[in-house]
């Protein structure tokens, strides 16, 4: 792959494309079906069965033929759901039958309980003047064989009750990428401390480890490196060995302390890229190795957030055959966003409005760490727009 050096900065489809195209698939397993929820599906699932299995009865009443709903009819059986009928239903005759019963032959309609009327013991009536037939007929859902859902799927709840209707109990599954997250600056104290003057607190591991989560990852915290080269070295080492990518926070800048690619190399990963026409996000660090990928993220929350959203994520996603979609909507922007500088693409927070628009919220930058907390979602601004004016209509990619 290319490497395209310290000074050069990538547009960010490019640094997307060089991404996405060097993810790699790790392999399948099964799991059970209760810890299938948000991993990836490997095979598509066929149904094994039709569905409904039978003709099934939409409602409780009477089920008899069309032809003699104007007669007097008279009560052959009794059909509960789960219950095999023994009879055949014949000229003016009818069993009462169940919700998800099945419905017995010679049947072709079912008529609702509340359009009958008791004549005796045995005997019922039809007081409507039409019925629908309140059938479900069997196989009109699904047909064995059919695709249920397809390969690459994020499994959510609605899939799951599929897998249980068609009997696939251990899912075949991606295998999720094992993620370690190196946290770095000698500045961070972790988050049960308060900080003394000079301290930051750690955030992004927790972040990470958050977003990571969400994404259907595995993220394993490997803490916080200090600024020096046997710092880091030693933790990156830890981290090459048990991890399919790693993500590092911070260092990644021009300051004397920023270690990270210079570390990175030194341990035999091929920086591809170092810079990128993003804001936040500009010294995000590409790296690969023959059994690593590693991601450089630029120190500030704000920074790490948003290249996780979207270039980390996505490619996260790849690795285990999902194509990740960012949900986005289109809305009417409802305060200008104007800036001077215009080489990079700025990504915004934005929250929606009570009128259906959204608004831009307040944002000091990217270290201002509540900032996306009042969020909805974020609008790329491209490189070389100095202003969106009010009203404009922008896709708002959700968060
Ligand atoms: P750096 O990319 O190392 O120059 O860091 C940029 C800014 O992000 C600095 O203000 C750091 O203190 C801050 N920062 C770096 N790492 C973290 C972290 N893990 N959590 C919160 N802030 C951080
Ligand atoms: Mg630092």
């Amino acid at each position: 792959m290319k490497n395209f050096g310290k000074n050069m900065m990538l547009e960010f489809d490019d640094a997307f494309e060089i991404v996405m195209s060097s993810a790699r698939l790790l392999g399948t397993e099964h799991v059970g079906i209760d810890q299938a929820l948000n991993r990836v599906l490997a095979e598509d699932v066929l149904s094994d069965i039709d569905v409904p299995p039978f003709n099934k009865s939409a409602m409780d009443g009477f089920a008899c033929r069309r032809a003699d709903l104007a007669n007097e009819l008279t009560m052959i059986e009794t059909i509960p759901a789960g219950y095999m009928p023994e009879k055949t239903i014949g000229q003016n005759q009818c069993a009462k039958i169940m919700t998800g019963a099945v419905v017995p032959e010679g049947a072709d309609c079912v008529i609702m309980v509340e359009y009958t009327e008791k004549l005796s013991e045995r005997t019922i009536h039809f007081t409507g003047r039409e019925t629908s037939g309140n059938i479900c007929f069997k196989a009109e859902d699904i047909t064995a064989g059919d695709i249920m859902i397809r390969r690459g799927t994020r499994i959510k709840p609605e899939h799951i009750a599929v897998l249980a209707s068609v009997g696939c109990v251990t899912p075949l599954v991606a295998r999720q990428p094992k993620v370690a997250i190196i946290a770095t600056g000698n500045e961070l104290v972790e988050p049960a401390v308060r900080p003394a003057n000079s301290q930051i607190r750690n955030s992004n591991s927790y972040q990470l480890t958050a977003q990571l989560t969400e994404a259907g990852a595995i993220p394993h915290y490997y803490g916080i490196a200090a600024d020096t080269e046997p710092a880091i070295d030693s933790i990156l080492k830890e981290a090459i060995a048990d991890s399919d990518v790693i993500l590092l926070s911070g260092g990644v800048s021009m300051g004397d302390f920023d270690l990270v690619p210079k570390m990175l190399r030194e341990n035999n990963i091929k920086l591809i890229f170092e810079k990128v026409a993003i804001k936040p996000g500009k010294p995000t660090v590409f790296g690969v190795s023959d059994e690593v990928f590693c991601f450089g993220l630029p120190g500030n929350p704000v920074s790490t957030f948003v290249v996780f959203e979207i270039l980390v994520k996505p490619f996260l996603c790849r690795m285990m055959a999902h194509e990740f979609k960012p949900f986005t909507i289109p809305l009417p922007l409802e305060k200008a966003i104007s800036r001077r500088r215009t080489e990079r693409m700025s990504w915004i927070p934005v929250a929606f409005t009570d009128s259906g628009g959204v608004t831009p919220v307040e944002y000091h930058g990217s270290a201002h760490i509540n900032a996306l907390c009042g969020a909805d979602g974020l609008i790329a601004v491209p490189a070389g727009v100095t202003e969106i004016k009010e009203g404009t209509c922008v896709d708002v990619r959700q968060i």
